[in-house]
């Protein structure tokens, strides 16, 4: 058998299970094809996808202007390393960085790196300028965070299946619960060596956990009060997923309407991935002002891939998709669909406790144990269903997709989701 031969769902599933390593438990739909919103298995069947690739396909998938870019791009040069210069990343640092309001960017290529090096941004800042002495810096998390797999990123998760059997784990790091700025102010009261504040807008792993309206900005002044940076990982909420261009949408200048009106918060250190490729290649970014910023200098940190033309076209056309298409505008107004039709349906449905999330980034929660497989099941009957849609943490299900979604698919998609939990109700 060729390797490139057509193969059926059975076979392509028993293929991972023999040949891979056993790090996931998909969903057994095995797909094959994408265009904006939808994805086609093998046997050609079309579903919704409702995941977006965890957030990094909000331009849908096979973006025409996306893959036109990176095909282009693939064909002049694709990748110098940083030992030279190259005519792309200049041009998409000068786009990124007048685009989300800050004054320099450090690529990387996977939301986990970029997370690391804002950290070692961060530790290096608080040497070198907040004066913090050697090898005492600390930086403050928050409990149920999410931010990647390294040894250094799950040394401060609490995920213990993350963890297990993985230590020794990187030091340096105090948790505190999420949303709640009594217990940020005291660990900062009780430490001077604090460097930075880690945290996700929105707890997109954990469950969809939206913050009370206030803790951003309340976080952020904390952070001003105490000399401490605040570093925002919006590898998922970022590029419009939460109805604006960033969930912590301090000074961006994105032309959406509503979003210039409401200014949150503006972090010290910003991090982006997932979607800042349209989900075509992996691109990642660390975005800060000359203050912080300026402590890197060459030699410090790098990454072979990190800036390299190809990813650098990809960036620049994804953001302008991202700006032509106004999708962080229909983001915010097909969520407020989403959350009204499902609110009018929960008091009905004994499955389901209720619906939360932001813009374009939402979950149900399930009427049943952690434990129990019932969001499990509700989502192998949504893809019967023809939607394609991943039970996180606990009973949760994450309905997260592509933004460039128009009404009459979304209205489309809540049919099928009511369809389904009544089903489950019989
Ligand atoms: C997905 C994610 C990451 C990690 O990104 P990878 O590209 O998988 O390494 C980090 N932070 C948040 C909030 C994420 O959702």
């Amino acid at each position: 058998m060729s390797v490139l031969e057509r193969i059926t769902s059975q076979d392509a599933i028993a293929l991972e299970d023999k040949y891979g390593a056993h790090n996931y438990h998909p969903l057994p739909v095995v797909l094959s094809r994408g265009e904006g919103v939808y994805v086609w298995d093998v046997e050609g069947k079309r579903y919704y996808d409702f995941l977006s690739a965890y957030s990094a396909v909000n331009q849908g998938h096979c973006h025409p202007k996306i893959v036109a870019a990176m095909i282009a791009q693939a064909q002049t040069l694709g990748l110098t390393s940083r030992a030279f210069y190259n005519d792309m990343l200049g041009r998409y640092e000068k786009y990124a960085t007048e685009t989300f309001g800050f004054d320099r960017l450090l690529p990387m290529n996977t939301g986990a790196e970029a997370v690391e090096t804002a950290l070692k941004l961060c530790r290096k800042w608080a040497y070198e300028k907040k004066g913090i002495s050697e090898n005492e810096a600390q930086i403050i998390v928050c409990n149920n965070n999410f931010h990647g797999r390294t040894t250094t990123i799950i040394s401060f998760s609490n995920d213990e299946v993350a963890r297990e059997n993985f230590g020794p784990f990187t030091k340096g790091f105090i948790k505190v619960e999420y949303d709640n700025l009594e217990a940020l102010e005291s660990a900062l009261k009780k430490n001077g060596n604090i460097a930075g504040f880690l945290v996700e807008p929105i707890q997109g792993e954990a469950g969809v956990h939206v913050p009370s309206e206030g803790y951003l900005a309340g976080a952020k002044a904390l952070c001003e009060k105490y000399n401490v940076l605040f570093i925002a990982d919006e590898v998922q909420t970022g590029i419009a997923r939460t109805g604006r261009l960033l969930a912590t949408c301090g000074n961006c200048r994105c032309a959406d309407r509503h979003c210039s009106g409401s200014p949150e918060v503006k972090a010290d250190i910003l991090i982006l991935g997932k979607a800042l490729s349209g989900g075509a290649y992996p691109v990642s970014a660390v975005l800060a002002n000359d203050g912080v910023m300026g402590v890197i200098r060459p030699g410090n940190h790098g990454s072979t891939f990190g800036g390299n033309p190809t990813a650098a076209a990809i960036a620049i056309a994804a953001l302008e998709v991202v700006k032509e298409e106004g999708l962080a505008q229909n983001a915010h107004e097909l969520g407020e669909i989403f959350r009204e039709e499902l609110n009018a349906f929960i008091p009905s449905c004994k499955l389901v406790n209720a619906v939360r999330g932001k813009g374009l980034l939402n979950a149900i929660l399930i009427n049943d144990s952690p434990e129990s497989s019932t969001a499990w099941d509700i989502c192998m009957a949504l893809k019967e269903n023809g939607l394609l849609a991943k039970p996180t943490h606990g009973n949760i299900i994450r309905f997260a997709p592509p933004l460039v979604m128009d009404k009459e698919q979304l209205l489309d998609c809540i049919a099928i989701i009511v369809k389904t939990l009544r089903q489950f109700e019989e």
